[in-house]
């Protein structure tokens, strides 16, 4: 297989900034997909107003005067001959393309048109007339010091040299069925379309293609849990766990019943449990799962619980060693990445010799040399951050535990049962009692005021605040806010009031947790962050949030940062700071049921937001949308069942390699 340093044109540094954009393979190369088209279109000058946009094509007609000015500014001008007259035009800043101006070289100008002075403002100039009356350019996600043009460059290269070792995820039964181009030739169209239709015609293609894929992983898993129907048959002691029950210092929500009893039944039947727990942010799932970890421990079997983060991992871990006596007799150890390699070690021969009954953890629970004694049950929070390879992975630890997934990403019924149709799902709708509406609102940065003035309201009743921004440092790419700015405005306006720290993604867990622990024991106010506070944490004093660029989040993000407050029995607010996008926003000011709000992410942006971001694992198409694909996601979905359990296709090396990317992580 060809590398990706092997294509032509692509050095050591093209390399890196290509890494910058997840692409390491060929393959992610040449998926890396236009986000959207410029249609270029012809026109002709008779044809265009005053002021309005024009793209024509021509020929040099005179040598371009280039004027520079102060600050390394340029201008050009030139005559160009169109078949509808001879027009001007100018254009900034491209001195650079003045040799290539020659008198004669046909071009195509991209501009606005001034029709008093018969002058096109160019925007963009572009080498070459257009061949068809239209051209249609394809757009990339590009990074600082890697252009459109050169991704292209590079794109149509590995096309070109090794376009036949692309894999192609659609055994070719369906490509016949469908009357599919083949992959090299989609691909082809896909990077240089020539008419909108072949263009449409082959999106569908690709989409079909990563659908396929994505459901024939699900129909695989659901079929394997199918089979292999040697779950653990126990029998729980009913006595001992109401009475744990019981002594949990609130009742539980008719939902949690629900759900606790759903779970109860799957622990005690023979069939293996792989159930999705989800619930909106604060409607108590966790301590759902820990009823569930305490009734496995109960008959005998080992729990663990993995969480996204070690924050997570640590609040979970001192959260259950509250709720349990000492006469429960159930040890519970904390793993995450950071733990000291002595106590770890002792974990390990813990784990394996059954001593310790739960084990709460980050990704550090599925490593290699973690070995369970009698794995009962796998519990993992906020599901959607983990991929199918992890979730095979933690399902082939130890005998055939039963599993349990928690998502507090509320995901609409019917998408949910295509998704997860290898799952049952428990839904916890209600919200415990006393839980109040979080004021929100919406304001722009003009109005930044009022927002400060609200947040020493807060401080002034000695609550606390979250403060979130989506960048961490100055990046020269953006205005957007970041938190080291943050701090200083904050500092400026608070500091005799609060006592302000930062928090984000970038900083060694060790440091991150201890300025957690200090925003939970209050002697920290103002806590600046990113969204890693986004998942799970629990702070019952704090009381605001306040989310600067709040347009650069999703919906479903949104409320689940907001879910960060509204946890103790004061009333609690959400500030959303931000000049554009104010109608999406509102929504926010007017919802508040996860699952509503969700459905409007869905209709406003597709999955897009809805599994994450970056670390949604196998939620992120690349070109499908489980929304607007659904027609095709349902298609896939049977064809891929289909294809699955064709036994005549078995020795497919295709189905082989589709089968081994789930069970090799
Ligand atoms: P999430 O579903 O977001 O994981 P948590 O499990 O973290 O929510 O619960 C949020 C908070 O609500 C926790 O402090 C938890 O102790 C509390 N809680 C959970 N269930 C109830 C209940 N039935 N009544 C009162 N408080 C509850
Ligand atoms: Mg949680």
């Amino acid at each position: 297989m060809t590398e990706l340093k092997d294509v032509k044109g692509v050095g050591p540094k093209a390399l890196s900034l290509l890494n910058k954009l997840n692409i390491y393979t060929i393959e992610d190369l040449v998926t890396h997909y236009p986000f959207r088209y410029d249609i270029l279109e012809r026109n002709d000058l008779s044809l265009i107003e005053d002021g309005e946009k024009i793209v024509i094509d021509g020929k040099v007609e005179s040598v371009p005067i280039l004027m520079r000015f102060k600050a390394g500014l340029n201008k050009m001008n030139f005559r160009l001959v169109t078949q509808s007259g001879i027009v001007g035009v100018s254009i900034f800043n491209r001195a650079f393309l003045k040799n290539q101006l020659i008198v004669g070289t046909g071009i195509t100008v991209i501009g606005k048109l001034d029709k008093t002075k018969n002058v096109i403002t160019a925007s963009d100039i572009k080498l070459g007339v257009l061949t068809n009356k239209v051209k249609i350019e394809p757009v990339y996600h590009c990074t600082s010091g890697l252009s459109n043009k050169s991704l292209s460059t590079y794109i149509n290269m590995a096309l070109l040299t090794c376009g036949r070792e692309i894999a192609d995820y659609i055994p070719h039964e369906y490509v016949e069925k469908y009357n599919f181009l083949n992959k090299k030739t989609a691909l082809n169209i896909i990077h240089n379309p020539s008419t909108s239709e072949k263009l449409k015609e082959v999106r569908i293609r690709l989409k079909y293609e990563e659908l396929f894929a994505f459901m024939f992983k699900i129909n695989y898993l659901k079929e394997q849990n199918k089979k292999e129907n040697n779950g653990l048959k126990r029998e729980i002691d009913r006595e001992k766990l109401t009475k744990f029950i019981e002594s949990i210092p609130f009742e539980l929500t008719t939902d949690q019943k629900t759900a606790v009893d759903e779970i109860i039944n799957d622990l005690e039947s023979s069939t293996r449990m792989n159930r999705l727990l989800q619930g909106d942010v604060g409607s108590g799932k966790t301590i759902v799962a820990f009823i569930g970890m305490i009734a496995n421990c109960l008959c005998g079997y080992q729990s663990a619980l993995m969480a996204p983060t070690e924050i997570l991992a640590m609040q979970h871990y001192l959260n259950l060693q509250q709720l349990l006596t000492k006469k429960m007799n159930i040890k519970v150890a904390l793993l995450t990445g950071s733990t000291p390699k002595k106590e770890r070690q002792e974990i390990y021969e813990g784990l394996k010799d059954g001593s310790i009954n739960i084990v709460i953890g980050t990704h550090a629970l599925i490593q290699d040399e973690v070995s369970y004694h009698n794995l009962g049950l796998v519990i993992t929070d906020e599901q959607h951050r983990f991929g199918v390879h992890q979730r095979a992975n933690l399902q082939n630890k130890g005998i055939k535990p039963d599993v349990l997934y928690m998502s507090a990403t509320p995901i609409p019924r019917t998408y949910a049962l295509t998704i997860f149709g290898d799952m049952d799902v428990s839904t916890i709708k209600q919200r415990p009692k006393g839980r109040q509406k979080i004021d929100t609102f919406v304001k722009k940065n003009s109005e930044i005021k009022e927002a400060l003035e609200m947040m020493y309201e807060e401080l002034k009743q000695k609550h606390q605040i979250y403060v979130i921004a989506p960048l961490i440092e100055d990046n020269e790419n953006s205005d957007l806010t970041n938190v080291y700015k943050l701090k200083d405005q904050m500092e400026l306006a608070f500091k005799n009031h609060a006592k302000i720290d930062i928090v984000h993604g970038k900083m060694a867990s060790g440091a991150k947790d201890l300025i957690m622990e200090k925003f939970k024991n209050n002697e920290v106010q103002i806590l600046i962050s990113t969204t890693v506070v986004e998942v799970g944490v629990d702070v019952a004093n704090a009381t605001m949030m306040v989310i600067f660029d709040a347009d650069r989040f999703g919906l479903s993000t949104l409320h689940q940062l907001r879910g960060r407050v509204g946890r103790g029995s004061a009333k609690s607010k959400c500030i959303l700071i931000s000049d554009s996008d104010a109608e999406r926003l509102k929504i926010m000011e007017k919802e508040d049921d996860g699952f509503v709000i969700s459905e409007e992410d869905f209709k406003l942006r597709g999955h897009g937001d809805l599994f994450g971001t970056k670390q949604s694992g196998d939620m992120s198409f690349k070109i499908a949308n489980i929304r607007s694909d659904y027609k095709i996601l349902l298609q896939a979905k049977k064809d891929s069942l289909e294809y699955l359990l064709n036994k005549d296709t078995d020795d497919d090396l295709l189905k082989k390699k589709l089968i081994t990317s789930i069970t090799e992580a």
